[in-house]
């Protein structure tokens, strides 16, 4: 926060400096005279001034005339007096008809007239004039010789051209009075004249100006084209947020607008850039510029926007950015105050939605409302300075950059954010991951333990069930429930014995290895499940596998065959098919156990392997299991360096093939 506090300190010194008169009181032209015996031009004598003077007030006025002869002569009864800086639209002229009568005419922005200034020095000295694009074409006399010229003088469209370039000229003479003729012909903008402020100082001090003028376009354009550049990078790496590309958009605009206004920098990297289309770029990056930032407003605080009057200012921009590309310069500069107008109610209605959004607690609206509001003031100074309401100069790209402060801090903050939550969430994870292992142990501990604390009691109801099962002397109906007993504890001791290897698989069980015939470990394997196979009525098919012998812990790959084999029965059907095939391949042996049961659905392929998992099926109910299996399987193989996989379809029977 220090930083937008030091910031906005900053920003507005800028301003107050930029708009504040400074030491000395600049005189003004009177009656076409400007006395300047008392102005200092030299800035190091400490006269507060930087010894640059702007020749504002009243110059003679010649309308319709031009001078003629080599002294330059104009109708004394034709002058007139015009304030400068204005455009002379809307000045009114004394014209004498051709009867002989007097009359006043207001005067439209088409014409040409001469302006003259009578300026008045302590002394001769090395001089030199800033002349802005003064609208729209001139030739400058000083004491009676042409010093300078922009575009083509003439007395009708056809006989002139306009021309925009900023001229910085030497005045060589140490005369003590100047007399400045300037000749003006306008037929291509809706504004003319004098309507820009021409300076005069020391040579050198006019030179700085200009360096410095020049390095301040190119300092914020250059800010402004890699703001650009950078808010389409961070759009192109995150395209779900649009609001980066409106805003780089904004910033090209912008960047293009440089240019070509202040010392309208692409017109001396391309001096064959008319006017016309200069006045095109200029008027086309306001009327895009306008909508393209209420559309990233708009992507920022959708719910503070009106839709309608969103499409209202974008349709009536396009219209008018439609008459710019279309029209001639002189008519679309006559819209210019539609455009200023427009501009104006935008940037109120801009500045209401950002405190609605402050007061609807939306994120980074107070930033946003601080940077806005140096903003609209640079474009409404910018807008004021143009209709020469006021004298202060160009802040709006001054303010774009002051905007774009606050932007970037604010992003910077959302990214700083993210992240910092980022890391919480990561740490957040950890701990939660760390947790679930520890639980994980502490289950799996407890349930072995319970595990030998069942087993125990569980020896002696097997044993004791077996021999009611035996004794010759009790009823049948007793025997009957011996034998119940005996199964049900026989699951159960089956159970117990999973659990219990499931920890010690997990603790790294040492292999105890050793080459065994396939067929021999599938005899004993099925001899175990014969009373499923006898339930279901299944004859398992095996093909020819007698020479193939399997390097591996017997007990425990029995188990794992014997898993697979018995889900092979217990998932079949009545009277179904199970396929026994064992083959050699490569260094090992691949085996496959294909039966026709109910299959499994392919959701569910990775997930049969997990311990505790079992499939939600009418069938999985009546089958007693706990879901360590295939489980086991898994783990057994693995660590023989093996692998078990399964292709099934719901209804079509599955195949499970393990390759040791
Ligand atoms: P359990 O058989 O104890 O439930 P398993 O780990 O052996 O556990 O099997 C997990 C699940 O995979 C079973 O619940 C069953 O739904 C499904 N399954 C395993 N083998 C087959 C098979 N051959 N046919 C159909 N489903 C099977």
């Amino acid at each position: 926060m220090i930083a937008v506090k030091l910031f906005f300190v900053i920003v507005v010194s800028i301003f107050l400096v930029g708009c504040s008169p400074k030491g000395q009181t600049p005189p003004k032209a009177v009656k076409g005279v400007l006395d300047l015996r008392d102005w200092d031009f030299d800035p190091s004598k400490g006269s507060g001034t930087d010894g640059i003077i702007n020749l504002d007030g009243e110059w003679e006025f010649y309308w319709k005339e031009f001078p003629v002869g080599e002294s330059l002569e104009l109708p004394a009864d034709n002058r007139d007096f015009i304030q400068v800086p204005r455009a002379w639209n809307g000045h009114i002229v004394k014209r004498t008809t051709d009867t002989g009568e007097v009359v006043e005419e207001t005067i439209s922005g088409e014409g040409y007239a001469t302006y003259r200034l009578k300026v008045l020095l302590k002394e001769g000295m090395d001089l030199g004039l800033r002349v802005p694009a003064e609208a729209t074409s001139y030739e400058l006399y000083l004491n009676n010789k042409i010093l300078d010229k922009l575009g083509i003088i003439g007395t009708s469209k056809e006989s002139s051209y306009p021309g925009i370039i900023i001229k910085y000229i030497k005045i060589n003479t140490y005369n003590k009075n100047l007399e400045i003729y300037i000749l003006i012909s306008n037929f291509h903008s809706a504004r003319s004249g004098l309507w820009k402020s021409i300076q005069l100082g020391l040579y050198g001090t006019i030179l700085n100006l200009r360096v410095t003028n020049i390095s301040k376009d190119i300092f914020i354009s250059g800010i402004l084209f890699i703001m650009g550049l950078y808010h389409f990078s961070l759009y192109y790496l995150r395209r779900e947020d649009i609001s980066p590309f409106y805003f780089g958009i904004f910033c090209m605009l912008i960047f293009i607008r440089t240019l070509i206004m202040g010392e309208s920098y692409l017109n001396i990297l391309f001096p064959n850039l008319n006017l016309s289309w200069s006045y095109t770029i200029e008027y086309l990056t306001i009327c895009l510029g306008t909508p393209v930032f209420i559309e990233f407003m708009y992507s920022l605080f959708p719910n503070e926007i009106n839709k309608n009057i969103k499409k209202f200012i974008l349709y009536i921009l396009l219209i008018i950015s439609l008459n710019v590309v279309i029209l001639p310069s002189l008519h679309f500069t006559k819209i210019l105050i539609i455009i200023q107008i427009i501009l104006i109610l935008s940037i109120l209605y801009g500045i209401y939605i950002l405190f609605k959004a402050y007061n609807n607690h939306r994120e980074g609206s107070n930033i946003f409302l601080i940077g806005f509001i140096f903003f609209s003031l640079s474009m409404i100074n910018d807008i004021l300075f143009n209709s020469n309401i006021i004298n202060t100069g160009l802040y709006a790209p001054a303010g774009l950059v002051a905007f774009i402060f606050f932007q970037s801090y604010l992003l910077s903050s959302r990214f700083s954010k993210a992240f910092t939550d980022a890391k919480e969430q990561r740490q957040l994870v950890q701990t939660a991951k760390e947790e679930i292992e520890r639980l994980n142990c502490t289950k799996d501990e407890f349930l072995a333990n319970l595990s030998h604390e069942i087993k125990t009691p569980l020896v002696t109801i097997y044993g004791y069930s077996e021999m009611i099962t035996l004794e010759e002397n009790l009823p049948e109906s007793t025997k009957e429930y011996g034998r119940e007993i005996f199964k049900s504890a026989g699951h159960l001791n089956s159970y117990m014995d999973d659990v219990l290897l499931v920890t010690d698989l997990e603790t790294n069980l040492q292999l105890d290895k050793k080459p065994v015939l396939f067929s021999e470990l599938l005899k004993d394997s099925l001899r175990t499940l014969d009373p499923f196979l006898q339930e279901k009525n299944i004859l398992p098919e095996i093909s020819d596998s007698n020479d193939i012998t399997i390097t591996c812990d017997t007990l425990l790959f029995g188990r794992a065959l014997g898993n697979v084999l018995k889900n092979g029965i217990v998932y079949n059907q009545a009277d179904g098919t199970l396929k026994i095939r064992a083959e050699k391949k490569g260094q090992g042996v691949q085996i496959s156990v294909v039966d026709s049961g109910i299959g499994i659905s392919s959701e569910y392929h990775g997930k049969i392997f997990e311990k505790f998992f079992r499939v939600d099926s009418n069938l999985s109910y009546e089958v007693s299991g706990v879901g360590l299996g295939l489980f086991l399987a898994k783990k057994i193989l693995e660590l023989h360096g093996g692998s078990i996989t399964v292709s099934s379809e719901l209804g079509q029977g599955s195949e499970f093939v393990i390759e040791i």
